[in-house]
């Protein structure tokens, strides 16, 4: 029997009226681009996530790449990150020809060592690009604490981290912005590529939503030169019938864990993820 890595169908046949009924209201409408379901998705999201802002994208990937180039960084700029994650977060760092730095992971949770994080701080260094890999979130309140001291953007990649804590803080919201990815697979997955940034900047906010449209807040008036990264509004219709049920379907998640912790911690050649304490593991 072929088991899949992700089972999408499942999902959506639990939902498929909320689903069918989404996608048919975007095409009567044809609310494709912009419009009232992206900013009904951005309100929701906001609202659900505990954040002040959310501003709608095309991927994960773009999402950090915005951030980044709305805080003005670039070329002769140094950004931290880990190696150990989907290629994104360190690609996007050399879009902005900044030069990405790699710290090693701690051989427990596999995220960020902070030790050697903060030994590679130079007066270079612009930002860290943490990543809540896999659904464990790092030990956001000493990096939050470090880069509050050495005076660094904390951009954190949530892109597999949706409603993780720590210290009963979410992913996301402890740095300048939290970028999102809705590729189908992760844990709050669209039906095609779309991502977000969250923050409670409001100034970044504004910078970030110009700049993924072309630069123009409002039609023709362009006041940077921006990039084409919008998401499609069946992106945001799909995602907003989700919202009601994925708090229970992360909590799910946590529960499936706890049956494979146990399954199959008698096993000697399995080593099973080591959840930090004081945290909420969303297991992507
Ligand atoms: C998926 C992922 C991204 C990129 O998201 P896309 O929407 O596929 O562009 C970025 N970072 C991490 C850690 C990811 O897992």
């Amino acid at each position: 029997m072929n088991i899949p890595f992700v089972d999408l169908k499942a999902q959506y046949k639990s939902i498929k009226s909320e689903i069918d009924a989404a996608i048919q209201n975007v095409i009567n409408e044809t609310a494709f681009i912009g419009g009232k379901y992206v900013k009904q998705f951005e309100v929701e999201f906001a609202e659900l996530y505990g954040v002040k802002h959310v501003v709608s994208c095309a991927n994960g990937t773009d999402s950090l790449y915005i951030i980044m180039k709305m805080l003005n960084i670039g070329q002769g700029d140094e950004v931290i990150t880990v190696a150990n994650s989907w290629i994104s977060s360190s690609e996007t760092i050399g879009q902005t020809e900044a030069t990405p730095i790699f710290v090693d992971i701690d051989p427990i949770y596999y995220s960020m060592n902070i030790d050697l994080f903060e030994k590679s701080i130079t007066d270079k260094t612009k930002a860290v690009i943490l990543v809540h890999l896999q659904g464990q979130a790092c030990d956001l309140d000493r990096i939050e604490q470090i880069c509050k001291d050495k005076n660094i953007y904390l951009i954190e990649d949530c892109a597999q981290s949706h409603f993780s804590e720590y210290n009963g803080r979410r992913a996301g919201t402890v740095g300048i912005a939290g970028s999102f990815s809705f590729y189908p697979g992760k844990n709050l997955g669209a039906y095609g590529d779309a991502g977000c940034i969250i923050t409670n900047d409001e100034e970044l906010a504004n910078k970030c939503r110009m700049f993924a449209t072309h630069g123009a807040l409002t039609k023709h008036q362009h006041q940077i030169e921006g990039i084409n990264s919008r998401m499609d509004g069946l992106q945001a219709a799909i995602l907003t019938a989700k919202l009601p049920h994925i708090l229970e379907w992360t909590a799910s998640r946590i529960e499936k864990a706890k049956w494979y912790e146990s399954t199959l911690k008698e096993i000697p050649q399995i080593v099973l993820p080591n959840i930090r304490p004081n945290s909420k593991h969303t297991f992507h």
